[in-house]
């Protein structure tokens, strides 16, 4: 049987192994959660919104006769990726994920490690400091309960609503950055700490390694827990996997 995937998309991984699926003439469709305007461009048909929990998931794999699932969300996307094992494993479906090894400390760096939004916050009760705030639009009103801080914020769209912060600046970009840049940034509004998921990857290093270079401190939100699945690391491993995972259900 000729394959026919989904990529659950939202990241730069997934754009790129699109790409790669569309050169290779498979049969496949993108996912996106809706949550930027303006998703990245595409070459594969796409769809946009949620599924409908584990059930709405499990439905479309089959109403779409969906061979092959490769979850290329952010890694703390971890609703979405437990979503796709539960509903992977109901229908029988061969499932990988394309993600990313986190990050791990290097010499000059001064990370805090908390496990999640909760203990990001709860570190942030402390006196006012100039804060870089990376965590995505999403989780912005968690901090809501410190606003004695000075907030700088950068999200790939304008917010809706104003942050819930007196003392803030918003940066509108969906990158790419750079160290160089994101030092002088970090100068530019004399950040202190710089707040951060510990998302992997190289798209989002360069403020840990411009607030390595300034010798700043890193308040690092460690990965939220995701159920075991196969994964690889690369566009090259994933179109392998794809080319074998009819007859292995995993790697
Ligand atoms: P999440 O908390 O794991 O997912 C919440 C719900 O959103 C899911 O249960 C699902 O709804 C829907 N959803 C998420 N990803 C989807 C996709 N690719 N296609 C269709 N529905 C999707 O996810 P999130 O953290 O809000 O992330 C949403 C999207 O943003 C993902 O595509 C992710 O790759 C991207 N993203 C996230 C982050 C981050 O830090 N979290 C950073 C960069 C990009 P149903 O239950 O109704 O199916």
């Amino acid at each position: 049987m000729q394959p026919n995937l989904l990529i659950l998309g939202g990241t730069t991984e997934a754009t790129a192994l699109a790409k790669a699926v569309h050169e290779a003439g498979l049969r496949a469709i993108i996912s996106f959660a809706g949550r930027v305007e303006r998703p990245a461009r595409q070459p594969l048909q796409r769809r946009i919104g949620g599924f409908g929990g584990v059930d709405g998931l499990a439905r479309y794999l089959r109403a779409e006769q969906i061979t092959h699932v490769i979850d290329a969300t952010h890694p703390f996307a971890a609703q979405m990726s437990a979503h796709a094992v539960a509903a992977c494993a109901q229908t029988g479906t061969a499932l990988v994920a394309l993600t990313r090894a986190p990050w791990s400390p290097q010499k000059g760096d001064n990370w805090q490690h908390v496990g999640g939004m909760d203990e990001a916050l709860a570190a942030l009760d402390r006196p006012a400091r100039r804060v870089m705030l990376a965590v995505g639009r999403m989780h912005l009103d968690d901090f809501a309960p410190n606003p004695q801080h000075f907030y700088l914020l950068r999200l790939v769209d304008p917010p809706k609503t104003p942050p819930a912060f007196p003392d803030h600046h918003v940066l509108v970009s969906r990158g790419p950055f750079t160290a160089d840049a994101d030092r002088a940034l970090m100068q530019r509004f004399d950040i202190d700490l710089v707040v951060s998921k510990n998302a992997g990857g190289t798209g989002a290093y360069a403020k840990i390694d411009a607030a390595r270079r300034l010798g700043l401190p890193v308040l690092m939100i460690d990965r939220p827990a995701i159920p075991e699945r196969a994964e690889v690391f690369s566009v090259a491993e994933a179109m392998d996997w794809i080319a074998h995972a009819g007859t292995l259900r995993g790697v």
